[in-house]
């Protein structure tokens, strides 16, 4: 089933196989509570990590990381009016610290999908996994 326009569309099998693929890769992430305490589940996250994956091409965690915090820390409860997040400054929450190996993840899985719209911006392999030293 598609849930958008051409290039926005996720398929229900490939957001099945990129949850799949984090669930194995990184458990903490699936375990209860998912993502963070009083937070978001990953299954709600998920289709805007596939979109933050198809449209960026930098190698660096910071490229994603800004993307996260617009994207999902925005709609997390966690999430104060400052903006501050008290689960992301005590590790509570396991999308955050994980941003790195979370889009290694999605992006192999997208590449491994042979994902259209990944593929439009990532006509080669990436070279790199997103620099896990790099943060906001
Ligand atoms: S860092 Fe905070 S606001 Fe962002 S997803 Fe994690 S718990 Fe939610």
């Amino acid at each position: 089933m598609n849930t958008g326009d051409k290039n926005t569309a996720i398929d229900t099998n490939l957001r099945d196989r990129v949850l799949r693929d984090l669930a194995v890769t990184i458990p903490d992430l699936v375990a209860e509570p998912a993502v963070s305490p009083d937070g978001m589940a990953l299954e709600q996250v998920v289709d805007e990590l596939i979109r933050v994956a198809r449209r960026t091409v930098s190698t660096r965690t910071n490229a994603y990381t800004v993307q996260i915090i617009d994207g999902v820390c925005s709609l997390c409860p966690n999430t104060m009016f400052s903006g501050h997040c008290r689960m992301r400054k005590s590790g509570q929450c396991q999308l955050y610290p994980n941003i790195a190996k979370v889009f290694e993840v999605v992006n192999q899985s997208l590449l491994a999908s042979g994902d259209a719209a990944f593929l439009a911006n990532h006509p080669r392999p990436p070279q790199d996994p997103p620099k896990s030293e790099d943060t906001v």
